[in-house]
């Protein structure tokens, strides 16, 4: 297979924190999983090498309407005024209950090429949120940068509210309702760093 790509070959290892088959914790770089043997290239077995654009909302399947859309990005806007750092990226998906969605979140966000613009510490600060319009299912998938900062117990809030909207069929209030859950873990998480940070330089 060759590796000539538009991106870093690097983003073959499993460039997160937890492994996106079976969610044990691994090292940086790791090039495969030691428990479940998940790599990088495993993915693209599964899904392809040709994903499409990593857009700020990609909605393949139709689940928003265009008015829905502006309301997402609006949401998205108002998260990054707080936090400009992260980049989001909102995704539809129609894959149903036998594909994993932290493992389809793995391959968009490693092997999609940097959009024009894009560099690789952006993709480091992306966040992904994926809902599947057929389960109702919904996971996050963060880039290296975004994961060492918000580990992933605190998505679970924001993850819980979103299926539930989904199950509901309420597809826009599953990101609106997402995006405010997450915005108030960010801050928690932003002041528990910060006071290590003053603990650290008072030590
Ligand atoms: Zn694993």
């Amino acid at each position: 297979m060759s590796e000539i790509r538009e991106f870093s070959p690097k983003r073959f290892a499993i460039a997160s924190v937890t492994c996106p088959s079976c969610q044990i914790r691994i090292e940086r770089d790791t090039k495969w999983c030691e428990a479940c043997g998940f790599t990088g290239s495993k993915s693209m077995d599964m899904f392809g090498e040709n994903p499409p654009p990593l857009l700020p909302i990609l909605d393949v399947v139709d689940l928003w309407t265009p008015k829905e859309q502006k309301k997402i990005a609006s949401a998205v806007k108002a998260f990054g005024k707080r936090f400009p750092q992260i980049k989001w990226r909102i995704c539809a998906v129609m894959l149903g209950a036998e594909v994993s969605l932290p493992v389809f979140g793995f391959w968009l966000m490693n092997v999609c090429p940097l959009n024009t613009g894009e560099t690789e510490e952006d993709r480091e600060w992306t966040v992904l949120l994926l809902v599947d319009g057929k389960t109702g299912n919904t996971s996050v998938t963060t880039g290296y940068r975004a994961e060492v900062w918000l580990s992933d117990e605190n998505w679970v809030p924001a993850l819980a509210e979103a299926s539930s909207a989904m199950r509901q069929g309420d597809t826009l209030q599953a990101v609106t309702n997402f995006l405010k859950t997450a915005k108030a873990s960010f801050e928690k998480a932003w002041k528990r760093s910060q006071a290590q940070l003053k603990q650290e330089a008072a030590s």
